[in-house]
């Protein structure tokens, strides 16, 4: 009688390879809430607990090896442990790291932004990229007397009430518990996409006076822009004195060494940024017209923009900031990370293909993410996607979300979120057929696993 052996499920494998995961989180989860600092760190049945990185890797508490699309969020355009940040950093350690008073390393950092960014003519370090949004928001609605915000369905601005709203399909006004009505009443939310909405919105609301949108589409391109959707709305909201804020935290020196407003060559009044620009240190920057940012200058508190921070322009970030942003400035690692990811979006495609399911890889700049589900009608595999249907993009089974992240830690890819990630100016070619090939072991594994889950 021959015995056959059955490999392991995606879940016991992913269990059996990490018991020292699987005892940090249970030692996590009896003093963090959760378990967890945020929420999108939880995983089921628990989350890999990371033990290092260098360059494009990094190597969990059990030894296990992942190639990395997550690098901290996207902070990391040049990859882990980058030689000459680390030495930036130990150089200022070494000086003290922490003042809550004017460094040298400030306005240096500054100027980096000034001249990378069009926008940025007067520019306000803080410590997030939620806070950069919160404090822009009100630089604006300062500006211009006006209490209303007007949001797209997808797009995300941070934790806060206004930067949370309408995250998820089906993108209901209340996002969170303990966010009263009363703090929502100030936003408007519309679709993207619609310029002719988005101009016949502000035309019949006179109180909205400020227009906050990623560039990249809403959660870093996971739900595309048609073309020209920018431009309309630059022209839209300019055309009426509306203050058009970039959320640049994701493609701020990632969509091109000045972001994705060199990227399209489109100038917003205000621009938000974090992660990159404080070379993956905690931080974040609002930017902008000269005339908007002197909302924050004055002697009178109560004409002022409050804002505060102990920890704002720190110089262990400003000295991260400005080490990344020379290196970024050139242009080059934006150009070959967007390389790889277009090979990668591409080669995930021919998979797709191969195996014979219904999905999609799409992204902009280095981004790539994967879609399966029904295909929205008239898109074929490869071919670049928009659609106004945003809660079929965003409405993946969690299942199924969470099964394609384990799969592919099993064979050590680590994704930035379920369904995709970001390209690093470290990654190699070969990195990126190494993850082509784990790429399709994984999908074919979870098919094999849940056919449920998969659209017929
Ligand atoms: N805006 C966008 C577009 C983001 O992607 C994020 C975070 N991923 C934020 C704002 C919030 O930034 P942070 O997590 O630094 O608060």
């Amino acid at each position: 009688m021959s015995v056959t052996l059955v490999e392991p499920g995606e879940v016991e494998q992913f269990v059996q390879k990490r018991p020292r995961s699987r005892e940090a989180f249970e030692r996590a989860r009896r003093v963090l809430a959760g378990g967890v600092a945020q929420h999108m760190r939880s995983m089921r049945p628990f989350p890999i607990a990371i033990a290092r990185a260098s360059g494009a890797r990094k190597w969990d508490v059990d030894g296990n090896e992942y190639i990395d699309y997550h690098f901290g969020s996207g902070a990391l355009l040049l990859g882990h442990a980058h030689r000459e940040v680390m030495a930036a950093i130990q150089d200022q350690l070494r000086r003290g790291w922490h003042f809550a008073q004017p460094h040298l390393l400030e306005a240096e950092w500054g100027e980096w932004v000034q001249r990378l960014v069009p926008s940025v003519e007067h520019v306000r370090f803080i410590n997030s990229g939620s806070e950069a949004d919160m404090l822009a928001v009100r630089l604006a609605r300062a500006y211009t007397g006006k209490p209303k915000v007007l949001r797209f369905e997808g797009h995300y601005h941070g934790w806060w009430t206004l930067g949370i709203l309408g995250l998820n399909a089906p993108f209901l006004p209340l996002e969170s518990a303990g966010v009263t009505p009363g703090e929502t009443q100030d936003v408007v939310m519309l679709p993207a996409n619609d310029p002719e909405l988005v101009a016949r919105t502000l035309d019949a609301d006179p109180q909205i006076g400020t227009v906050i949108l990623e560039p990249s589409g809403g959660s870093w391109s996971t739900i595309p822009l048609r073309p020209g959707f920018l431009q309309a709305v630059r022209e839209v909201t300019a055309a009426r004195g509306v203050v058009l804020i970039f959320d640049e935290v994701i493609t701020g020196f990632r969509w091109s060494s000045g972001g994705a407003q060199v990227r399209f060559g489109i100038t917003p009044d205000l621009t938000t940024m974090a992660k990159i620009v404080s070379g993956g240190m905690p931080g974040g920057a609002v930017g902008g017209r000269a005339d908007i940012m002197a909302g924050l200058v004055g002697p009178d508190p109560k004409r002022r923009v409050a804002q505060g921070g102990t920890f704002n322009g720190n110089p262990l970030s400003a000295a991260a900031g400005i080490a990344t942003l020379r290196i970024a400035s050139t242009g080059e690692p934006q150009r070959h990370a967007d390389a790889l990811a277009e090979r990668l979006r591409a080669g995930i495609n021919e998979i797709i293909k191969r195996v014979d399911i219904s999905a999609v890889a799409y992204g902009e700049s280095s981004t790539f993410h994967i879609y399966i589900g029904e295909r929205p009608a008239g898109v074929s595999a490869g071919e670049h996607l928009w659609t106004d249907d945003a809660a079929r993009l965003k409405g993946m089974p969690q299942e199924l979300v969470d099964g394609l992240r384990r799969a592919l830690q099993n064979v050590g890819v680590d994704l930035m979120s379920g369904t995709g990630g970001m390209v690093s100016a470290v990654h190699s070619k070969a990195d990126i057929e190494e993850t082509l090939v784990k790429f399709e072991g994984a999908l074919k594994a979870v098919r094999e696993e849940r056919p449920d889950l998969f659209p017929g």
